[in-house]
């Protein structure tokens, strides 16, 4: 199958959060990811006379899980309702705590997910994915990734490794429309990537008209975003610079030019 039975459509929340909403054409049931918002939730809810089957959630952090219990308490809620999570945080929201590599079906649709533990912007953070998409909360952003808030380095580069080799046509669903300001530090990073031009014009004009950004794909990441290629020649080049003007040693390995990288992007 080419395409996924299920949509997935994204409930914009606070300046900029992506909660995303997972329904299916043929029923009344549905997932959301990261509400971290419930106010807006719930009037999707309501005005499209859906019923929650779960929520799945991918870390602590409150701009994700804020609305987790006020849609506990309010929303409409199928007999197998339950709150997924990491098994290492979140836990005053988590009824079932998901590990590494663990699948989950909600069995109200016919959606199977598995489980990717991706340490780095906090140190339980988890994604969920099929062969269509990835839903991957404040770790692999569009044309970007999150802060390492709790991980180090080789964790955060490990984890957007785990991402980069799942297959290029999934679709990436982040949390944070961020993707305009990833790109311009992608071009500071590669400025002679064509690829990188082309996709931050799409991207330009996709804020003009208001629209989201996201999904991109995994293929789009591997092609301009700079903390997918750190194996290629001319981010390495740059890595090495920014380390060289911090007198540092020179040749960095992969993780090293992440983590330049990431030091460089939290004052660009
Ligand atoms: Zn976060």
């Amino acid at each position: 199958m080419n395409s996924p039975l299920y949509q997935v459509t994204p409930i914009a929340a606070f300046n900029d959060n992506y909660i995303w909403l997972i329904t299916e054409p043929t029923n009344q049931y549905c997932v959301v990811v990261d509400p971290g918002d419930a106010s807006v939730v719930l009037k999707v809810l309501t005005a499209n006379n859906l019923t929650l089957a779960a929520i799945l959630v991918t870390h602590h952090h409150q701009d994700h899980i804020g609305g987790v219990s006020d849609l506990v308490n309010k929303a409409n809620k199928t007999a197998d309702f339950a709150v997924y999570g990491p098994s290492q945080e979140a836990q005053s929201v988590v009824g079932i705590p998901l590990i590494e590599s663990q699948k989950i079906t909600i069995k109200s649709m016919q959606l199977h997910l598995q489980i990717v533990e991706l340490p780095g912007h906090t140190l339980g953070h988890i994604a969920y994915y099929d062969q269509y998409s990835v839903f991957c909360g404040d770790t692999l952003f569009a044309g970007g990734c999150g802060r390492m808030f709790e991980g180090t380095p080789q964790q955060m580069h490990q984890s957007l490794e785990k991402l980069a080799a799942l297959p290029p046509s999934t679709k990436v669903y982040c949390a944070h429309e961020y993707t305009l300001a990833n790109l311009a530090f992608a071009k500071a990073v590669e400025p002679n990537n064509d690829a990188l031009a082309a996709r931050i014009e799409f991207c330009q004009q996709q804020r003009v008209l208001k629209q989201p950004t996201i999904p991109s794909t995994i293929g789009e990441e591997l092609a301009t975003n700079p903390f997918l290629r750190t194996n290629h020649r001319d981010v390495i080049a740059m890595a090495q610079q920014k380390s060289q003007q911090k007198s540092q040693r020179k040749n960095l390995i992969a993780s090293e030019v992440f983590g330049q990288l990431r030091q460089w992007k939290d004052t660009f």
